[in-house]
């Protein structure tokens, strides 16, 4: 297939064109690089099945060749860039989207779109499952991601039923790995560079929220999955494993074998207190749940963040 990745230079986006070069497929990555990096795409950047446009998809988009599937991943993501790129996340999600379902439709190509767990907001239901409807404020700091996302997928479907586009709606869960920037701000990059650098983590609250971390090999697996699949409504993609965000920081130390402290900070506005997705319909109808266990990709990805810093 031929496959238009935006946000190809990003951390999923990445790895998506890593994987979807070695099944054999042709791949055109789009990414405006203001939070992607082009080195993220060094291991693939010689392969003659693909090519790297540096492009914002909020203009109007134009490319000269069939596309048969488009990857919509183009977002800033962290809660950190939530502050520093409110117009360009609302404009991502928003003009982007629209841009890029015009693209599928006169290229009659296939669309997934890279939604999100935030849609559900500070979910008042744990586990979190595809027929909750959320519960977002939209004023808020972390409103620009969750209703950017939420018009998202209204459009995607939008699309779907007044144009038969054929869409797919990824709600992506926590995700971590190798090429997650140090300075992205999200919790296991910051956890894990600050105990490399035996500086205290900081731990949000009092540390009892909870998150669920899947591993970014299992996620891939999961969207390929979802492409191939017949499915036009949302699927839940995460690992159902929940912890709470001082265990991560107490396993990180225990991890790296340094000797940080932990330090309280005050919690961001909004964070939710609980989330988990429920995968059901993923194990059902994509016959995928994921492999890698927490300690497993976490050591994994503490070696490659050591080697960054080195
Ligand atoms: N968090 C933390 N310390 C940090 C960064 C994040 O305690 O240095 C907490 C944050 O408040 C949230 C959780 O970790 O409860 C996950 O945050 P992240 O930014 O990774 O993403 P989110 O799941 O909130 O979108």
């Amino acid at each position: 297939m031929k496959i238009v990745i935006t946000g190809g230079a990003g951390f999923v986006g990445s790895h998506l064109a890593e994987f979807l070069l070695a099944q054999g497929h042709q791949v055109t990555c789009l990414d405006n690089l203001i939070t992607g990096n082009s080195k993220n795409l060094e291991n693939i950047r010689g392969n003659e099945n693909f090519s790297f446009i540096e492009y914002d998809v909020t203009n109007y988009i134009d490319l000269p060749d069939s596309v048969d599937y488009i990857l919509h991943f183009a977002s800033p993501a962290s809660p950190a860039d939530f502050a520093r790129f409110p117009i360009q996340i609302l404009k991502a999600g928003g003009v982007g989207t629209l841009n890029v379902l015009g693209l599928a439709k006169a290229k009659k190509a296939k669309f997934l779109l890279a939604s999100s767990s935030e849609v559900y907001g500070d979910a008042l239901i744990n586990p979190q499952q595809e027929d909750y409807w959320g519960n977002v404020n939209q004023i808020g700091p972390r409103g620009v991601y969750d209703e950017a996302k939420r018009f998202a997928e209204a459009l995607t479907m939008a699309y779907h039923r007044q144009h038969g586009i054929d869409t797919r709606i990824a709600r992506i869960f926590n995700t971590y790995g190798p090429r997650m920037r140090k300075d992205d701000g999200r919790v296991i990059p910051n956890f894990i560079t600050q105990a490399l650098n035996d500086e205290p983590l900081t731990v949000f609250g009092d540390g009892s929220q909870t998150r669920s971390f899947c591993y970014v090999s299992d996620l891939i697996q999961a969207i390929y999955r979802l492409m191939l699949a017949e499915v036009n409504e949302p699927v839940n993609l995460g690992n159902p494993h929940e912890i709470t965000i001082r265990e991560l920081a107490e396993k990180i130390i225990e991890t790296t074998g340094g000797k940080s402290a932990i330090t309280l900070k005050p919690l961001p506005q909004d964070d939710p207190k609980t989330r988990r997705p429920d995968i059901t319909r993923a194990k059902s109808l994509l016959g995928w749940q994921p492999q890698v266990a927490l300690d497993e990709g976490l050591r994994i990805t503490i070696e490659w963040f050591k080697n960054q810093l080195n």
